[in-house]
């Protein structure tokens, strides 16, 4: 049988007036009368509520509760653990079809029924706008769960080429022994959906099974996502939902000799952690663990003399302060060069400073809170460490306020110095920082961007002359897995940009791509004689 064609979902506008609009509006409304909500562990398909409860916040409104969340404690994750193990068995018994199906559906109950529900939670939640929630907790979550499958079902077509005569070969994509523990991030409600749905496709039977440890800051709409798969069919205990302390989460699982693969959307330093803790217990587990991690990032744009200078701006500004640079791909640092250096600041500023700041429940604004009260002093040092200095100036923005919620001005900073700690630190905010560069020193400073930060993740030339975007590219080879001519460094888009880089920002298996589902599937080669 072969799959439906698979596309991606298309966006809906949400311009004022529309039904989409009224319809998400309401989606918020019934969302803020029903808080606080309650989110349970789900083991083996039962609701768990007696772990410690812990809350989860509205970052445009920190007073105010979104859910209260049980955490898993020990005896849970064990329980998860082995409840996992033996539901693999029975998944084992669907063929490829009829679980791929399972994802097609959930796609289909997230586009067509709780697509406002699911946004409503994750700007309520993670604070973000319609259009930031749109791009993530609908349209890129269905393209995983599509795509995934289109993946999959490709790679279980790949035969060995050859077979000599009396001979058959084959090929046997077999699941890793174990389970898969997925560790999902805040800033993309879409992630946590692609973590589990990966693995969970693979291994043409038997196949994987997850534990899905979410993001505090994300537990409301993750938990939504987890419930839209289980009313499309995913059977119990294939996928855990187990929210709770990551540290004791985290020992439980890497102590079990069980434990397969780490599938990881989060920080370096924590990625780094875990693998050391993976490294140091080598010894007890029964195959080398896949370890797939998609982490930080220091992205760029680099200007050309040649470049378009008002698209330019545009694009930074969208890279740069879209859901307040919270996204691991956003533009953190922009090199121009000095003969557009003038006109480049004035359009820069002057766009900048009509950006609005505010409630996520306000369609208007561009910028919405940053996530809570740790983000916000960690942005503000940088932001405060920029104005003491003697070699940076701030020349728009730079306010913080967090008496209602977690705002910041988007914020721009200029340097002379190529060594500022906002030009090499991932600050995880709407904080750009800009080096102007001597006209005449395009090639050194390709290199100096290269050399510049541990990281490799996304990176944009904006030339008009081809022969400096083949420069760029070639010079900056390693320095960006995601490399974009003339546009902006975010937005990858499942099917079409696969997404991850390599140095200190991951394994760069690319999410949304075939490459990523090799990393689950342990293949065995059968030659049979005749
Ligand atoms: N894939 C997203 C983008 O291209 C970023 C994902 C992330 O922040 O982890 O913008």
């Amino acid at each position: 049988f072969k799959l439906p064609t698979i596309g991606n979902e298309p966006m809906y506008k949400y311009t004022p007036g529309s039904s989409e609009r009224k319809k998400l509006l309401a989606a918020l409304e019934e969302l803020r009368a029903q808080a606080p909500l309650t989110v349970p562990c789900v083991v083996n398909g039962e609701k768990i509520t007696s772990g410690q409860a812990k809350a989860q916040v509205m970052p445009h409104e920190h007073q105010t509760v979104l859910c209260h969340y049980h955490q898993a404690d020990e005896a849970t994750v064990q329980k998860a653990i082995d409840g996992a193990l033996t539901a693999k068995k029975a998944w084992e018994a669907l063929p490829f079809n009829d679980r791929a199906a399972i994802f097609l559906k959930a796609a289909d109950l997230l586009a067509h029924k709780y697509r406002y529900k699911v946004m409503a939670a994750t700007m309520l939640g993670q604070g973000k706008n319609i259009w930031q929630a749109e791009i993530d907790a609908a349209a890129e979550l269905c393209d995983f769960w599509r795509f995934n499958c289109k993946y999959a079902e490709e790679l279980y077509h790949q035969q060995p080429p050859m077979n000599a005569t009396g001979t058959w070969n084959r090929t046997e994509y077999r699941p890793l022994e174990g389970f898969v523990y997925a560790v999902s991030p805040f800033n993309f409600t879409a992630i946590g959906g692609n973590l589990v749905s990966a693995p969970a496709l693979m291994g043409k039977w038997p196949c994987n099974v997850a534990l899905w440890k979410p993001s505090d800051m994300a537990v409301y709409s993750n938990y939504l996502v987890y419930e839209i798969l289980q009313e499309a069919g995913l059977p119990a205990g294939v996928v855990q939902f187990i929210p709770g302390p990551a540290p004791e989460v985290t020992k439980t699982v890497l102590d079990s000799p069980h434990f397969a693969s780490l599938h990881f959307t989060g920080s370096t330093f924590v990625f780094r952690h875990l693998w050391k803790e993976i490294g140091n217990r080598i010894d007890t587990y029964k195959s080398y663990p896949r370890i797939v991690g998609e982490t930080g990032g220091k992205n760029f744009h680099v200007l050309h003399k040649s470049a378009d200078v008002t698209n330019t701006v545009h694009q930074t500004i969208r890279a740069a302060f879209e859901y307040q640079g919270q996204k691991c791909s956003a533009c953190s640092r922009a090199y121009i060069p000095q003969n557009l250096w003038a006109r480049f600041k004035s359009e820069l500023v002057a766009e900048v400073n009509q950006i609005t700041v505010g409630s996520v429940e306000e369609p208007s604004n561009f910028i919405t809170p940053v996530i809570n009260k740790v983000a916000f002093d960690r942005i503000k040092s940088y932001i405060d460490a920029a104005r003491e200095a003697s070699d940076a100036e701030i020349i728009a923005g730079g306010e913080c306020n967090d008496e209602v919620g977690y705002f910041i001005q988007p914020t721009v900073i200029v340097t002379t110095n190529l060594n500022f700690k906002t030009l090499k630190e991932e600050i995880f905010g709407p904080v750009l920082t800009i080096y102007v560069y001597p006209t005449d020193q395009f090639e050194q400073i390709l290199d100096t961007i290269d050399a510049g930060t541990q990281y490799g993740l996304t990176g944009a030339i904006f030339a008009a002359d081809r022969q400096a975007v083949v420069t760029a590219s070639n010079r900056l080879r390693n320095a960006a897995g995601n490399f974009y001519i003339n546009d902006k460094c975010t937005g990858a888009v499942v099917g079409q940009q696969p997404f991850g880089g390599a140095r200190g920002s991951g394994t760069n298996d690319k999410a949304g791509s075939a490459s990523l589902l090799y990393r689950f599937v342990s293949a065995r080669s059968i030659k049979e004689s005749f």
